[in-house]
């Protein structure tokens, strides 16, 4: 991925750490607290939590926040330290998608208000409860703001070698993408729709959320002519069908259980960013129309 010429986007914010972060808190409710050092489960689980909350399940804040949801006003405060390495480049990728976005969204008549990026250590408040570097990174509708500790990115990368700066560049392109969603009312609608429906059919309206936003990371890839370098794309696919509903389901529970999928499988999520990719025009993601 070419970024040196990228602008970073000033959208962001650097949080203390207010504690409560480690992988594998979460994953241990799951596979019995048996937390890191269980190899494949814990690789296989900390995938599944790349893109691992849908912003729907946020409104009413996290498993992990208040009950009641919106805590008031999240901590703004800039640590004082120099940004990492990743941090510039997740704001590299992040002042792409504003400028791609700003764009599409002018075109269509309209204004695009960026979403704000959260840095933060362990973990920390957010307007959807309190966020843990667990969870992976997640799209927060009621402060608008994206939360990612980048430590997350370190452990893909050395521990679990998910592949290249694409693959990270998918990640918060896809949460960038609930933001456009949060944006077009597309997120209010889908959570009225919600209401009265039972859980198989919840899950199928989260499913179409998560692979709208799949198509807008390759919406935004696309519209970013000097972005893309060979073998981005397919970096980008590969990720896109480890983190496949089914992918994960196999290899945890040795089965696959549809009904239960949440963010779509291999085939479908792949499917959906190379739509984006290859088009380049939102009008395309209609993954409620399928
Ligand atoms: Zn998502």
């Amino acid at each position: 991925m070419r970024l040196d010429d990228e602008q970073e986007s000033s959208n962001f914010e650097v949080r203390s750490g207010e504690g409560g972060g480690g992988f594998g808190l979460p994953i241990g409710m799951a596979f019995g607290r048996g937390g890191i050092g269980c190899g494949g489960i814990i690789i296989v689980a900390i995938l599944g939590l790349i893109f691992g909350v849908n912003p729907l399940q946020l409104f009413g804040g996290t498993d992990n926040g208040s009950p009641g949801g919106f805590q008031g006003p999240a901590p703004t405060e800039q640590a004082d330290r120099t940004l990492s390495p990743v941090e510039h480049t997740s704001l590299k990728v992040l002042g792409s998608t504003e400028r791609v976005w700003g764009a599409l969204f002018e075109q269509a008549g309209s204004h695009y208000a960026p979403t704000t990026l959260v840095f933060y250590p362990g973990g920390t408040r957010s307007g959807c409860g309190f966020a843990k570097s667990a969870m992976g990174p997640f799209y927060c509708p009621n402060d608008d703001r994206i939360f990612l500790d980048t430590s997350f990115f370190d452990e893909l990368k050395t521990r679990f070698g998910a592949p290249g700066d694409f693959a990270q560049a998918y990640v918060i392109a896809h949460e960038v993408g609930h933001h456009v969603q949060d944006l077009n009312g597309l997120l209010d609608k889908v959570r009225a729709q919600e209401a009265g429906l039972d859980e198989r059919g919840a899950n199928a309206l989260q499913v179409n959320v998560e692979l709208q936003a799949d198509c807008y990371a390759g919406v935004w890839a696309a519209n970013d002519k000097n972005l893309l370098e060979p073998g981005d794309a397919e970096a980008g696919l590969r990720a896109a069908a480890a983190v496949g509903d089914d992918t994960i389901q196999k290899a945890s529970q040795g089965y696959v259980v549809p009904e239960g999928f949440t963010h779509g499988s291999a085939a479908q999520r792949q499917h959906w960013l190379k739509v984006g990719l290859d088009s380049g025009d939102p009008a395309k993601c209609d993954t409620f129309g399928d």
